[in-house]
């Protein structure tokens, strides 16, 4: 793990002013109230998400009056992010949205403030926790514990640990992922 990634210790937590991140299942499922809180996003959510017209009127409206920050993290931020991602195994499940979101996240934290991440997407929420950042669903209740994916051949039973090998390397099956208990 990268330094300065188990920065964030949970008695500093009361006095820093809070950023909630979205990625793009917290923006789709539309209840998210911008009045109340600060909130940060990156330009690749938006991208996903603006062709909802009912979305992208309340983004535009939270972007206007200042309470929806749209922000593009650092390419070393991203680096950092992938190869925590990679340990994990969670690598192969997370698109460049979802690598962005985390960056932001990460660098809102480094920045000091106390970031919550939402979404509903299990390999965010478990990245998320292995960066001591906080994460919340807006569908499902976050997974409770960080999880390691293993990647294994249903066929020949063969077991590559964490990979991103996606065709197993004797049978040429299609390898499937589970996690480690
Ligand atoms: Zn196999």
């Amino acid at each position: 793990m990268p330094d300065g990634l188990r920065n964030v210790s949970a008695k500093d937590v009361n006095r820093k002013s809070t950023i909630y991140v979205l990625d793009s299942t917290a923006l789709i499922a539309g209840q998210t109230d911008f009045s109340k809180k600060e909130f940060a996003t990156t330009p690749s959510v938006l991208s996903e998400v603006m062709h909802d017209e009912s979305v992208k009127n309340i983004v535009e409206v939270a972007v206007d009056s200042g309470q929806l920050e749209v922000s593009s993290p650092s390419e070393t931020s991203i680096k950092e992010v992938e190869e925590v991602a990679t340990s994990t195994g969670d690598r192969v499940r997370l698109s460049r949205t979802d690598l962005d979101v985390l960056a932001l996240a990460l660098e809102k934290s480094r920045a000091g403030l106390d970031v919550v991440v939402i979404s509903d997407d299990y390999s965010i929420q478990n990245l998320a926790r292995r960066m001591a950042i906080k994460t919340i669903g807006m569908i499902h209740p976050g997974i409770r514990k960080q999880v390691t994916w293993i990647t294994y051949c249903p066929m020949c039973r063969s077991e590559y640990g964490v990979s991103s090998l996606s065709v197993c390397t004797k049978c040429g099956a299609e390898l499937k992922r589970r996690p480690v208990k």
